[in-house]
């Protein structure tokens, strides 16, 4: 796992591209939590699930199928009416982009086993092929150790950054259109 905030992160700045005035900050809550969902599998070493099985760690709940239905099952459940200015198709492609984005940011990390990106059909595990994000411990008791914060510092740079410069472009290009609009 990358370590939950800078999932989260992740997720709050992809919410920097379909926002719209007037859409409910609640929204961008449940990115959030759409990106942090798939790591709820750690329960499973509790449970004696082996990290490579099916439900082990970074298996079907970090597949793009699951995002999928993870993102359908709020929508359908969450949201009878759409939100201001983003309709259902929107709020779909927001919460399942929040959810896949979880897998992705794992598959860039040096340790553990990879993503099962494509299960429920194939329960291989992979990488991408640059794994510059040093992989966070499992816990948070751990997180705050050495290793931690050489985890932390390399989030810093291959997440945080990233996604800060991702919401600075949206936002300056939003405005330019704006003072052409006006
Ligand atoms: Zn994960």
């Amino acid at each position: 796992m990358a370590s939950l905030f800078s999932h989260a992160v992740a997720a709050l700045s992809m919410g920097t591209c379909f926002y719209r005035s007037g859409t409910p900050k609640r929204i961008w809550a449940i990115g959030a939590l759409c990106s942090v969902i798939p790591d709820m599998d750690v329960v499973g070493f509790r449970l004696g699930i082996r990290y490579g099985d099916f439900w082990g760690h970074r298996g079907f709940t970090h597949s793009l199928v699951f995002a999928a239905l993870l993102a359908g099952a709020i929508v359908t459940l969450g949201f009878r009416e759409a939100t201001p200015g983003l309709n259902h198709l929107s709020l779909w492609a927001y919460f399942f982009l929040a959810a896949a984005s979880h897998g992705l940011l794992d598959a860039l990390t040096d340790g553990g086993l990879g993503v099962a990106f494509f299960s429920p059909f194939d329960n291989h595990r992979y990488f991408l092929p640059w794994t510059p994000i040093r992989v966070s411990p499992i816990g948070v008791g751990r997180f705050f150790s050495d290793r931690g914060l050489a985890v932390l510092q390399s989030e810093l740079a291959w997440i945080w950054v990233p996604a800060a410069l991702l919401a600075a472009s949206v936002w300056v290009l939003r405005r330019r259109r704006s003072a052409v609009e006006t």
